[in-house]
């Protein structure tokens, strides 16, 4: 947890000294910080090692703030929480006349997740996978204004080919999210959005904690027993093509549990896809851990446009919310 290593490694890259200071708040950081000279650079150490950073304490927001005369957050993947660090800090510096501006990650991100989105060159492809339904139904909701065509894979198809009255065998599923899931698909064809769902699986079933050898399955039921792990191969061309023809594409969740290499070429399928449309012109946007991590073994991810160093604030900012640690800053 200690940022000491990293003041090392700091220096190392801008080649010039770091000074290191054992507390972030005290007399150990007090006396980094007149210790410094004009043009010198001192990292405090974690604030998470304080409890009071993430109740967003008021006396040690004034703590921290004494130190400073200027505000920059660069973490954009802290900013959908309203700690000392990210909201208090500012605040306080405010109010006395401070600046807090967003650095150039950050910048960098609300431009993508943000501007680009908002008025999306088209056609606009959305991409969601990963787990749930629940997770990214407020994501589904707002894209739908939008996107042209939404693509579903990874688990949450399951929840939407039971609200379909499938059966799902013994795949991850959302039995209580149904409903949700049918009034996104009546949501869609409302708007004319056009909404695809994956034609075949791979399915495979998990005994003694190993998964067997998958098959593909292209009925519309998935048989007892067995469980959906990735998009099939006919619903991975099919996604593709949608893909091609894309200009601007947002990609949150992956298609399969793609950790497991047997299972991960709908995720590859797709990210091939989103690279060679990047390629002929397309804005593509990756937001998700979990995405993030697929592309990367994937080897693409120097072929996309941007890919969120987010995580679950990319996923609130996506879902349209003010993020507090945005919110904070004077200048953004
Ligand atoms: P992200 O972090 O990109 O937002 P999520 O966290 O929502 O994505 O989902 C990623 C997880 O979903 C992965 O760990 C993956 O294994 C899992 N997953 C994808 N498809 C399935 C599936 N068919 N069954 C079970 N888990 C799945
Ligand atoms: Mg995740």
């Amino acid at each position: 947890m200690s940022l000491k290593p990293v003041a090392k490694k700091l220096s190392k890259i801008i080649e010039q000294p770091v000074a290191f200071a054992s507390d972030c708040v005290g007399e150990a950081a007090a006396s980094a910080v007149d210790n410094l000279k004009d043009g010198e650079i001192l990292l405090l150490e974690n604030v998470r090692y304080h409890a009071a950073e993430e109740m967003n304490d008021k006396d040690f927001s004034k703590q921290l703030a004494k130190l400073a005369d200027v505000y920059v957050n660069d973490a954009f993947g802290a900013a959908h929480r309203a700690h000392a660090s990210t909201v208090g800090v500012p605040q306080e510096l405010s109010t006395r006349g401070g600046q807090g501006a967003a650095g150039l990650l950050m910048e960098r991100e609300l431009q993508f997740l943000g501007e680009e989105l908002d008025d999306p060159s088209k056609p606009f492809v959305v991409i969601l996978g990963g787990a749930k339904v629940s997770d990214k139904i407020k994501v589904i909701d707002r894209l739908l204004e939008k996107a042209d065509t939404i693509l579903i894979g990874g688990a949450m198809a399951y929840t939407f080919k039971l609200a379909g009255g499938f059966s799902v065998g013994d795949s991850l599923v959302e039995p209580d999210m149904t409903d949700i899931a049918q009034s996104a698909l009546d949501k869609a064809e409302a708007l004319g959005v056009e909404f695809l769902l994956p034609s075949d699986n791979l399915i495979s079933q998990h005994k003694n904690g190993t998964w067997a050898d998958p098959t593909v399955n292209t009925g519309n039921d998935i048989p007892d027993g067995d469980e959906g792990v990735d998009i099939g191969p006919a619903t991975g061309a099919r996604y593709a093509n949608a893909i091609a023809d894309a200009k601007t594409i947002l990609w949150n969740g992956p298609m399969g549990i793609f950790e497991d290499p047997r299972f991960a070429e709908g995720t590859l399928t797709v990210a091939r896809a989103v690279a060679a449309a990047t390629g002929a012109g397309a804005n593509s946007i990756i937001g998700g851990g979990d995405s993030v991590k697929a592309l990367n073994q994937s080897g693409l991810a120097d072929k996309v446009t941007f890919m969120s160093t987010g995580g679950g604030a990319s996923l609130e900012f996506l879902e349209g919310k003010e993020l507090p640690g945005v919110a904070a800053l004077t200048d953004r």
